[in-house]
């Protein structure tokens, strides 16, 4: 039984509120607002006791900075005290942690369909986790649900579906001591190539009349009525789809149509294999990296049936015994919107194989300790690419921070 609200969580918000976490600005602090010890004040914003100003300041330049990080070298973390991110609070209410999710760290490459997974320049991802660092604790899964090192405010990084483009930032990040994990999907560490990339070649090297016609063919009229209205792209994710017939019937014909390409995505390197996974990550004594099960088919898997997802679970599961000669204890959702039916399947599945977690993706941040310590369900945010939109939306991810993945949903959609 999945619970969609519960009292705990409304405590904790009359608490949050009553600590400053929620985003009320409170009077005679003029326009300002405060998430977990962030404030944004008139003209900037201050964390732990210094302004994180939006303007340059005269007369302070450091040379051997670029613009963005000389203005985040301001940020001082300033003394531990009550109400900053750096005060570690023993007791009290639970904990915010955003936990971000990338996918491709690096440039975008016009023409290249792989680049239209959600990419994060590695600029920007160094640039967000100087900033962030500066703001609370990087934290692991497990220290996530053990409470263990936690701040009032807490960070976690994950890597969903494990791109041959993420290894530059797995290094700076090691280099700093801060943990993260990954996420490799089976079947597309096994091929190189999963569904969704698929689809990016299709829409990236077929004229989109050709793209039209298929779906019309196979779905009917109706479906691309409303001419420019139409986008294959976001036709292909709909969910009341059967993925199967999606594939089969419309995906894989026009897949045809491209000279060799299966074989050049499978050679295109895009995903790290298992042999990449094993030198990169496996057997390193920092214990910095986590394994997360990210699925087989790399579905949405809200219409599956409970067999359906015990057999996704299972072969996923097989794989990383085959190849890594270990079983994760944390899975990362493909496609990760928080469903209450999917979650009971998950847990049905997961939880007799001694998993400690689920992660979804929403826009909320998520209050550690409120879930106990069965099968967790976090919630994830997709990274923002540039730095400012970060900033600009913490405080929302903070204000709608959840006791659970399933809690987040539900306010998400009641918004
Ligand atoms: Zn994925």
């Amino acid at each position: 039984m999945v619970r969609l609200h519960h009292q705990d969580d409304r405590r904790e918000r009359r608490k949050g509120e009553a600590d400053g976490i929620a985003d009320k600005g409170s009077p005679g602090r003029l326009g300002a607002s405060s998430v977990g010890g962030i404030q944004r004040v008139a003209g900037g914003w201050r964390a732990g006791g210094d302004d994180l100003e939006s303007r340059r300041a005269p007369g302070r330049v450091d040379g051997k900075l670029k613009p963005n990080e000389e203005r985040w070298s301001r940020i001082r973390p300033g003394p531990a005290r009550s109400g900053s991110p750096e005060c570690i609070v023993s007791s009290g209410p639970p904990k915010t942690v955003l936990v971000f999710n990338y996918h491709r760290v690096g440039a975008e490459t016009a023409g290249d369909p792989f680049s239209m997974l959600h990419t994060v320049s590695l600029g920007a991802l160094r640039r967000q986790v100087r900033l962030l660092a500066r703001l609370g604790p990087f934290v692991s899964l497990d220290q996530i649900r053990d409470g263990r090192g936690l701040g009032r405010l807490s960070f976690a990084i994950t890597f969903d579906d494990v791109s041959g483009t993420i290894l530059s930032a797995a290094t700076f990040l090691r280099e700093r001591s801060i943990p993260f994990a990954i996420c490799p999907c089976t079947e597309l560490t096994d091929r190189g190539f999963g569904v969704r990339d698929k689809v990016y070649w299709v829409v990236r090297l077929l004229p989109e009349q050709e793209l039209r016609e298929a779906v019309r063919k196979a779905a009917g009229q109706e479906v691309v009525a409303g001419g420019k209205g139409f986008s294959f792209y976001r036709f292909t994710k709909r969910p009341d789809l059967d993925a199967d017939w999606l594939e089969t019937e419309i995906i894989d014909p026009l897949l045809a149509g491209i000279q060799g390409a299966e074989r050049r995505m499978a050679e295109a390197g895009a995903y790290l294999n298992w042999r990449d996974i094993r030198r990169s990550f496996c057997g390193q004594s920092d214990g910095l990296v986590t394994i997360v099960n990210h699925g087989w088919r790399h579905r949405p898997m809200d219409r599956f049936t409970e067999e359906q997802v015990a057999e996704d679970v299972e072969r996923s599961a097989e794989r990383f015994r085959q190849e890594l000669g270990m079983e994760p204890a944390w899975y990362a959702v493909p496609f990760g919107r928080a469903s209450a039916s999917l979650a009971a399947r998950l847990a049905a599945a997961l939880r007799p194989r001694g998993y400690r977690g689920i992660l979804w993706v929403g826009r909320s941040g998520y209050a550690a300790g409120g879930e106990g310590t069965g099968l967790i369900h976090i919630p994830r945010i997709q990274a923002p690419r540039g730095l400012w939109r970060l900033l600009r939306r913490l405080p929302s991810y903070v204000k709608r921070r959840a006791a659970s993945a399933l809690d987040a949903v539900a306010a998400e959609s009641a918004e």
